[in-house]
């Protein structure tokens, strides 16, 4: 059973677009590749998990977001780098498309994505991280046992200033080359 970094996607590995409807709107963030291929180099799964709410209200279908994760993938497989899985959800309760307004469990904080990673990937959960821009995304850390890494990227930094209540992170640090320095240090 391995450790894996369960990555959010918009706001931590790529730039923050609103709702990403295609494959040229992608930008990585420039460390992206080095911290993903730091993470491949150690061992470390590494699993993205992103609630995509624009299929469920018709911005765009899961072809695009299947395009999308494929053109993430070259960028950085021409950098020595690649993530293990992609995983999305792309349900909302107030979507206007019938079959995905619905509730479900895969949406984060929903956990049923990681089941999946967990089954597929074979990735013990208790020893992962969660790296995201959202508290959702440390809210899903907390559901799984694992530790929850807040990056100020993205939607970070206003959610460092707007403290959930509910929840903590782990470790905040300025970007997704932070998180994985943490990860990797804490990890020794
Ligand atoms: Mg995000
Ligand atoms: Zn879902």
């Amino acid at each position: 059973m391995s450790a894996a970094v369960f990555l959010d996607r918009d706001g931590t590995l790529i730039e923050e677009v609103g709702y990403l409807d295609r494959p040229a709107r992608i930008t990585l963030y420039p460390f992206a590749v080095d911290a993903i291929r730091a993470l491949n180099r150690a061992g470390v799964r590494t699993v993205m998990i992103t609630n995509q709410s624009g299929v469920a209200r018709g911005f765009f279908t899961e072809t695009v977001v299947k395009d999308c994760h494929r053109h993430i993938a070259d960028l950085l497989r021409r950098g020595g780098a690649h993530l293990d899985a992609y995983y999305y959800c792309p349900h909302h309760p107030d979507g206007r498309i019938a079959a995905y307004a619905v509730p479900c469990e895969c949406r984060k904080p929903g956990r049923a994505l990681v089941d999946r990673a967990v089954r597929e990937l074979g990735i013990d959960p208790t020893r992962s991280f969660t790296i995201g821009d959202r508290w959702v995304d440390i809210a899903l850390a907390r559901a799984i046992g694992a530790r929850g890494v807040l990056v100020r990227t993205g939607y970070g930094a206003g959610e460092e200033r707007r403290r959930d209540p509910g929840v903590s992170a782990d470790a905040i640090v300025d970007n997704l080359a932070g998180a994985a320095s943490w990860v990797l240090a804490i990890r020794r």
